[in-house]
């Protein structure tokens, strides 16, 4: 039986007792509406600790005020049958007012690698999520956090904030799970006609076209960058950026000599989609 749990009292009376059986701990933090890529990071949580729990949160300090936050899907009583069937223990899904009660004015900004990129298409963003995520890692104090590759940016952010506040965990980058057509899981699929469905392949398909050229000895960003342009623009896909950067800093490149990363965002209709991957 997988709990629910609703209020931070009771997760700590949990995760007490979990400690004092001596159990190691692994977090997986979502927003719900859970697919293969969430279940993964489950999986991989239930290799490395003892127990596994999730967070079911949509975060409204994550959302700007035109953004989806009011229709973001969502599905408690599948989210919890799915992590029961992959045998996460309790599962913590609390009400904004939990986690923000009045009076709430504590905030976390990781400086640099919140700037640029998601951070610059969507100010205030990555304060949220630093905000939500050092909450739960406060409270949970697991062992093991998983997070997905597919957010590479939050990823990162999340490394720093842990090793900055000595918050304590080890957090575990996960790669990104695709559909077997190459599109990058998300919950905001959901959101895509049939027609824009199709059209959201040009995101993979740009990756590969610029992993090809860098295989192929080419490291000139501007050479990679045009042809991930080509692909976004053939499926009228309207771009936010397409950006190549340091794998670490996230400081952008225009010559790849070290470990990077091709980060793209782009609109179909009202939906922005996001992949990235490594070059
Ligand atoms: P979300 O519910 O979208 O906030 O995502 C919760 C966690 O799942 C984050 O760490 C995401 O990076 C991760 N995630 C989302 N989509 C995928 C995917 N396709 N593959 C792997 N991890 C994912």
């Amino acid at each position: 039986m997988t709990d629910i749990l609703r209020t931070t009292a009771e997760v700590r009376a949990r995760v007490a007792e979990l400690k004092r059986q001596g159990k190691t701990l692994a977090l997986v933090p979502t927003m719900g509406y859970l697919h293969e890529g969430h279940l993964s990071l489950m999986r991989e949580g239930l290799r490395r600790a003892d127990v596994c729990a999730a967070s079911i949160f949509v975060n409204p300090a994550q959302f700007g005020p035109n953004e989806d936050l009011a229709r973001y899907p969502r599905d408690e009583k599948g989210d919890v049958a799915k992590c029961e069937a992959v045998g996460v223990s309790f599962v913590f899904a609390p009400t904004p007012e939990e986690l923000y009660p009045p009076g709430f004015q504590t905030w976390v900004e990781v400086e640099k690698l919140q700037l640029g990129l998601c951070g610059g298409a969507r100010p205030g963003h990555f304060r949220g999520v630093a905000t939500v995520v050092t909450k739960l890692l406060a409270l949970f104090r697991p062992e093991v956090a998983l997070f997905g590759e597919k957010d590479y940016q939050q990823l990162r952010v999340i490394q720093q904030l842990n090793r900055d506040l000595e918050l304590g965990a080890e957090i575990v980058g996960m790669p990104t799970v695709r559909e077997p057509d190459g599109l990058a899981m998300s919950s905001r699929n959901a959101y895509l006609a049939p027609e824009e469905r199709q059209r959201a392949l040009a995101l993979s398909r740009a990756l590969k076209a610029a992993s090809h050229l860098r295989q192929n000895g080419e490291h000139q960003s501007s050479k990679l960058k045009l042809a991930a342009h080509a692909e976004l623009a053939n499926a009228e896909i309207r771009e936010d950026y397409v950006e190549i950067v340091d794998a670490e800093t996230l400081e952008p490149l225009e010559v790849i000599d070290r470990p990077a990363r091709m980060l793209i965002a782009g609109f179909l209709g009202k939906t922005r989609l996001i992949d990235n991957g490594p070059l």
